[in-house]
C-alpha cells in the first residue's frame, strides 16, 4: 500500500468523542501517523508481526498497522468509550483488531499483554501530568523488543537517559504535529508542535 493511499485511509477514522486533557487524548494526524507506520514497515516491524499499541484510543495507529499487514494487532487504553470508537473505526476500515481496557500504571499490565513483536504508539507527552509517557515506555519495553514512538522534539537526550541500559535509540524521523483547538486552554485555532518518532530497540 502507498504512503498517501494509506494516509486516505486513516483520515476517515472518527476522533475522540470527548476528549480529555488529563489522558491528554489528541488523535494522532493521519499523516503522522501513517509516517511513524511505513517507517516502520520499511524496518520490517510491522508486515507480519504482532504490534501492540499501548494508549491505542480511537485505533489510529492499530488500524493503520492493521492496514499493513501486521498479523495480529492488539490495543490498550485506559478509556473504555475510546475503545467503542476505536473498534467502530476498526469495522469502518474492514480490519480486525483486539481491544483492551489496561492504564500503564497498573503493575499488572505487561503479564496481560504478554510478549509482543513490535510495540507502537503515541503517548501523552507529559503536559498535563509531569513523567506520564515514562510509564508507557516502560510497558513497551517489558513487552517488545522493538518500539516506535512519538514524543516531543528534542526527546532523544531524555528518552536514551531514561532507558540507560534498558534500550537504544536507532531510527529518527521528524515530524509536525498539527493540534486543532480542542481544550479550553487552546489559545490558537491550530497549534504546531514538532515531534520526534523514535525507534528504540531492546538491550538484550
Ligand atoms: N494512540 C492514539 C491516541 C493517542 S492520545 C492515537 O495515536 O491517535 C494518548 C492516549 O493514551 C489516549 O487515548 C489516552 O486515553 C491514553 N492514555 C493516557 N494515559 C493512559 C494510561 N495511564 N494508561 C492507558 N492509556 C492511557
Amino acid at each position: 500500500m502507498k504512503l498517501k493511499t494509506l494516509e486516505m485511509k486513516l483520515q476517515r477514522l472518527a476522533g475522540f468523542p470527548h476528549p480529555r486533557a488529563a489522558l491528554e487524548q489528541y488523535q494522532t494526524p493521519a499523516p503522522l501517523a501513517a509516517r511513524l507506520l511505513y517507517h516502520a514497515f520499511m524496518k520490517g516491524d510491522i508486515g507480519g508481526r504482532l504490534v501492540t499499541d499501548l494508549g491505542s484510543g480511537t485505533g489510529m495507529l492499530a488500524i493503520g498497522a492493521a492496514l499493513l499487514g501486521a498479523v495480529e494487532v492488539l490495543g490498550v487504553e485506559t478509556d473504555e468509550s475510546a475503545i467503542a470508537v476505536a473498534g467502530a473505526n476498526a469495522d469502518l476500515l474492514g480490519v480486525d483488531i483486539r481491544f483492551i481496557t489496561g492504564d500503564m500504571n497498573d503493575p499488572s499490565l505487561p503479564a496481560r499483554i504478554g510478549t509482543c513483536d513490535t510495540v507502537i504508539m503515541n503517548p501523552p507527552f507529559g503536559a498535563q501530568n509531569v513523567h506520564a509517557d515514562r510509564p508507557f515506555i516502560d510497558v513497551a519495553l517489558a513487552c517488545a523488543p522493538v518500539t516506535w514512538s512519538i514524543f516531543n522534539a528534542g526527546s532523544i537526550p531524555f528518552v536514551t537517559t531514561y532507558t540507560a541500559e534498558r534500550a537504544a535509540v536507532t531510527d529518527k524521523v521528524s515530524g509536525v504535529f498539527q493540534i486543532p483547538r480542542t481544550f479550553a486552554f487552546h489559545t490558537r485555532e491550530v497549534q504546531e508542535i514538532s515531534v520526534e518518532i523514535l525507534r528504540l530497540e531492546r538491550i538484550p
